[in-house]
């Protein structure tokens, strides 16, 4: 039996609400939805993290999720706007270790928030923000874009 309960979903052999299907994507609803209509969108293809999905993986994943968010809008289901949350490793917040993003609509008073350090209020200076983007700079080759 596969581990990854994402990969029995593409498979058919545990349920989902499916929503959208192509060749490479699947969308389903959410069994924990934050609010209602709360979407994931996965590969079909087993990948754990953003840098197993190749860019056109990744790309059709994004393409699939803008076209959800507007499907969402126009639903008839409560959206004044909405959040495509990705989260990649365990600190971020990933639970299920095949890639999925996360298409959640969002209304005033829905409770969702993200809460941020209190050291965000005051910006650093700029040769530190200067030096963070030399280091991320140095490690993007054309191949990594
Ligand atoms: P993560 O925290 O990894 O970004 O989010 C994982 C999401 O997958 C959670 O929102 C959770 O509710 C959802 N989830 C976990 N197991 C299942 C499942 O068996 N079916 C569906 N439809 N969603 C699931
Ligand atoms: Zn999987």
């Amino acid at each position: 039996m596969m581990e990854c309960i994402f990969c029995r979903i593409v498979a058919g052999s545990s349920p989902a609400s499916r929503v959208w299907e192509d060749a490479d994507t699947l969308a389903f609803m959410d069994i924990h939805p934050v609010t209602p209509g709360h979407l994931l969108v996965i590969p079909k293809r087993h990948a754990a993290c953003l840098a197993d999905l190749t860019p056109q993986e990744t790309g059709q994943i994004f393409t699939v999720a803008r076209s959800l968010a507007g499907a969402l809008r126009s639903s008839g289901l409560r959206c004044e706007g909405v959040n495509l949350i990705l989260a990649d490793g365990e600190v971020a917040g990933q639970e299920v270790f095949h890639v999925h993003a996360h298409v959640l609509p969002r209304f005033v008073g829905d409770g969702f928030g993200f809460h941020f350090n209190a050291s965000r209020s005051r910006p650093p200076e700029r040769a530190v923000l200067d030096g963070w983007a030399g280091q991320i700079r140095a490690v993007l080759g054309p191949a990594k874009k």
